[in-house]
């Protein structure tokens, strides 16, 4: 089975595969002066709120966790984040992502190295006086207006609870405000986006959980899970859900994007959508290019030695690999406002690394967020709808879903499944 980090490693094109046309659409695309010092100014005040970014896995991924090799006040190149560019970028609220491979609920360790990750996000944001932990949307409000970026953490996948909502409750307790409930494999009681069918969508316990999060105040995150999951988890939930990093699946038929009568049922459940840039998921041709990239693969695979197939595939993807820039990610938004209207988009990139090409031509790295909005602006968008968009939708959602467990919390006990 492919695990996330091979399937992006795999469709990330090298960065000398940038061609020149690629370069010339991005100059074409450069937006004014004026445009771009307006979307400035609007993210200033929205705020910029992205929910998800990958840094606690680079930390454990470069060193085990030991936050004395690197200074984040000041630029971290071989980092997906640090102020400076956070800064830059015009980013008010991140949610860092507690990620651990789905693989490893095949050898029960997802919840020690969860662990892992918790503290090594805890340690980050405490290291830090430009961040503090917020753990609600009235935190966010009152963090950012002395001028700090409020930290919050999702976690990306179900696997990680181990079937256990007391785990859930923990993770709530240490500020998880999202679950997304599965990654790239099926969990016991959800199907993911990128795997076999096995559950048809979520199980019981699949449904009681989404339910516990609505009483918790957790969002329920439907990024990487089925289309049957999806539907399944917009029809249990009483409070508003969210797509913590996902795009539109009309403009691009991967797996991983959201079909349109998910965006649809998406507007009248209040959650939001925050889109990506990873260029495989926003390219028109991105999963075409992914199935054309496995079959190369195999091809090879019968003829060479796994070292050469490496480098004989690198070669492939620098002639082919699919185009996407910044207008591709505002096709997309696009897209979704037609659908799911205005109100139900939000900011999700989904940093990961620091390859050039991971993402879109145009939106490399943490400083570009202000790229995409002028963007926006130059397609007509109003102020009031780019400040939507970089982040009241979402706290929107946040407020309504506290208030939903709020209430939850007068008339319903914690969900017991273990004895
Ligand atoms: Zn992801």
């Amino acid at each position: 089975m492919t695990t996330r980090r091979e399937f992006l490693a795999q469709s990330a094109m090298s960065a000398a595969a940038l061609t020149a046309a690629h370069a010339m659409a991005a100059e074409l695309a450069a937006p004014s002066p004026a445009l771009l010092e307006r979307a400035r100014a609007l993210l200033a005040k929205a705020p910029l709120i992205d929910t998800h970014t990958d840094l606690p896995s680079m930390f454990l991924g470069a060193n085990g966790g030991d936050l004395s090799k690197f200074d984040l006040a000041r630029r971290q190149p071989t980092l997906c984040a640090d102020i400076p560019s956070l800064r830059e970028g015009g980013v008010g609220v991140q949610y860092w992502s507690i990620f651990v491979e789905s693989a490893t609920q095949n050898t029960q360790v997802s919840l020690h190295e969860a662990m892992r990750e918790f503290d090594v996000a805890l340690r980050v944001i405490s290291a830090h006086k430009d961040f503090e932990q917020a753990r609600t949307a009235d935190d966010i409000d009152r963090i950012r207006r002395g001028g700090r970026i409020a930290c919050l953490m999702g976690v990306e996948g179900g696997h990680m609870i181990e079937s256990s909502p007391a785990v859930l409750r923990v993770f709530h307790s240490l500020g998880a405000r999202y679950l997304t409930l599965t990654h790239w494999d099926n969990v016991p009681w959800a199907d993911a986006a990128t795997d076999r069918v096995e559950h048809l969508g979520l199980t019981d316990l699949g449904k009681q959980l989404v339910r516990e999060m609505n009483r918790l105040g957790m969002f329920a995150d439907l990024s990487h899970v089925s289309a049957d999951t999806m539907r399944d988890a917009l029809r249990v939930s009483r409070a508003p859900v969210i797509f913590s990093h996902s795009n539109a699946f009309a403009l691009n038929p991967h797996p991983r994007n959201v079909p349109d009568d998910v965006l649809a049922t998406l507007r009248d459940n209040g959650g939001v959508i925050h889109v990506n840039f990873i260029r495989p998921f926003i390219s028109r041709d991105g999963f075409a290019w992914t199935q054309k990239r496995e079959a190369k693969a195999r091809e090879l695979h019968s003829t060479l030695a796994d070292e050469a197939i490496e480098k004989a595939l690198e070669e492939w993807e620098k002639s082919t690999a699919p185009s996407a820039t910044i207008a591709d990610v505002a096709d997309h938004i696009d897209h979704i406002r037609k659908v799911a209207g205005i109100d139900a988009i939000g900011i999700g990139a989904d940093y990961f690394d620091v390859e050039e090409a991971t993402m879109v031509t145009g939106l490399a790295n943490v400083t570009r967020y202000p790229y995409l909005f002028a963007e926006l602006l130059r397609r007509g968008y109003s102020d009031e709808d780019v400040m939507k968009i970089a982040g009241r939708n979402h706290l929107r959602a946040m407020r309504r879903m506290e208030k939903v467990a709020a209430e939850l919390q007068r008339t319903e006990v914690p969900l017991i499944t273990e004895s």
